[in-house]
């Protein structure tokens, strides 16, 4: 679909835990940027929208016209991946208590889901198409998708839920993939922006 590109990843940057991504791929050795304006979207080969607060960044969004620039960038079959917040961002529906997204995923989505009293937790999960052994996944304040779209694959598991899911160009992951030494995650989806 895209011509190979070899443009920087763009990570965006406007709330979250956006420089653990970058360290990540800097780790990995793939080109970065930080993506704070909509018009920086026209430089990157694909988007990492972290982990933070959706509520948060959803204020950004309005205020920079940059959720309708990252629809657009994903319309155009640019590969994104959501983490967390980001996830919760992609999805089509919101839940407890429903919020605004931007729709490129087609998933229901709680946010918060693992209850209060859990702030954070590390559990393994598999992801049979990706690793062969459990992938150590970090939740924080995880939200669990409780509905799947048709056209979505679940890519990963955790005590019998999906953590993450595919739906074409967009990639999303409950968890934090930038929080261990564990890079399969980011090389899938660096796969996916060199494709
Ligand atoms: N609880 C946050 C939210 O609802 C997500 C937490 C995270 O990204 N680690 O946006």
């Amino acid at each position: 679909m895209n011509t190979p590109n070899h443009s920087p990843v763009g990570i965006l940057a406007v709330q979250g835990d956006f420089e653990l991504h970058a360290k990540m791929l800097e780790r990995i050795g793939a080109p970065w940027t930080l993506v704070k304006h909509a018009s920086d979207l026209e430089d990157v080969g694909g988007l990492i929208m972290p982990g933070g607060e959706s509520t948060t960044m959803l204020k950004f969004f309005a205020q920079e016209g940059i959720g309708p620039a990252i629809a657009e960038f994903a319309e155009q079959g640019k590969p994104v991946f959501g983490t967390c917040a980001g996830a919760i961002l992609l999805a089509k529906e919101v839940l407890k208590p429903p919020q605004e997204s931007l729709g490129l995923l087609d998933v229901g989505i709680e946010r918060n889901a693992y209850g209060r009293q859990i702030d954070s937790s590390v559990r393994r999960g598999d992801c049979p198409e990706l690793a062969d052994y459990p992938v150590q996944m970090v939740f924080i304040r995880a939200p669990i998708i409780r509905r799947v779209g048709d056209g979505v694959r679940v890519l990963g598991r955790s005590d019998g839920l999906p953590v993450l899911v595919e739906q074409g160009n967009i990639l999303a992951a409950t968890f934090h993939p930038e929080l261990t030494e564990d890079e399969t995650i980011h090389r899938y989806f660096l796969k996916k922006v060199s494709h």
